[in-house]
């Protein structure tokens, strides 16, 4: 059994087939997955979502691309949520520089804001980082996140900065580019990553894994991001799965 820990199957791309999306998972052995909301209808959807399907969980935060758009209103309906049995990760949260909807300081805030909130309500956060390492790890320090720790999703950074997250409590999930063939970097990485810290993730349906490149991700295409990191880490497919499976029920409190 699997456990995918970031999907977004309350995006559009699977209004029409979700159905066959989640048994062919099913088929291919995923157990649980968590559904990322990052804005307010995708955390309608995830929470329609949890509640039809007794083996999918939601995390509920709000995208720094869209950062500018978060109230305060958002947040408390964040923290609201939370309290839901359900509910399981703050996130996904964090710093895309990237895209230039947002201004930076207005993303470091509204990342502030979300760190602040899963302190006091203590759970874990799901980091989405696009071209901002440093200021990441500045702002996880400075807020003291690893208090909560978390994940950092779809780990793209380099050994240094792994080691910084691994130093505040955090795992480090990887997802399809970690099987394309020029991603030497996250190959690396993944090798050095303890497996008691280690995560698999699909975060479909973008970056779908080797030789499914360029195609609309699913979940069931975590099979192929486990098959690699097996490889990597030179343990077998099962050792790899049941790790990868019981770091993300321990972190999100699922018994
Ligand atoms: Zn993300
Ligand atoms: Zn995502």
């Amino acid at each position: 059994m699997l456990f995918d820990t970031h999907v977004h199957l309350n995006a559009d791309q699977f209004e029409d087939d979700l159905t066959d999306v989640i048994e062919r998972a099913q088929e291919a052995g995923v157990k649980e997955m968590v559904v990322v909301g990052f804005d307010k209808k995708t955390i309608h959807k995830a929470m329609a979502l949890v509640e039809q399907y007794d083996f999918l969980y939601a995390s509920v935060g709000w995208h720094p691309v869209d950062a500018i758009d978060m109230t305060d209103e958002h947040l408390k309906w964040i923290e609201e949520l939370s309290a839901h049995p359900k509910v399981v990760a703050i996130g996904e949260m964090g710093l895309d520089y990237h895209w230039d909807k947002s201004p930076k300081d207005v993303q470091k805030e509204v990342f502030r804001k979300q760190i602040r909130l899963a302190k006091k309500v203590n759970m874990p956060i799901i980091i989405h980082n696009r071209e901002a390492d440093q200021d990441i790890v500045d702002v996880l320090k400075e807020e003291d996140a690893g208090q909560v720790g978390g994940i950092m999703h779809c780990f793209a950074g380099d050994m240094d900065m792994a080691r910084e997250c691994l130093d505040m409590n955090f795992h480090i999930s990887f997802g399809g580019p970690v099987t394309f063939k020029n991603a030497k970097l996250p190959k690396e990485v993944a090798t050095q990553i303890p497996m008691d810290r280690l995560l698999i993730e699909t975060d479909c349906p973008f970056l779908a894994p080797h030789p499914n490149r360029g195609k609309r991700n699913e979940p069931a295409y975590v099979t192929l991001v486990a098959e690699k990191l097996a490889e990597l880490k030179e343990v077998s497919y099962e050792e790899l799965i049941e790790q990868t499976r019981n770091n993300a029920k321990k972190l999100f409190n699922i018994s």
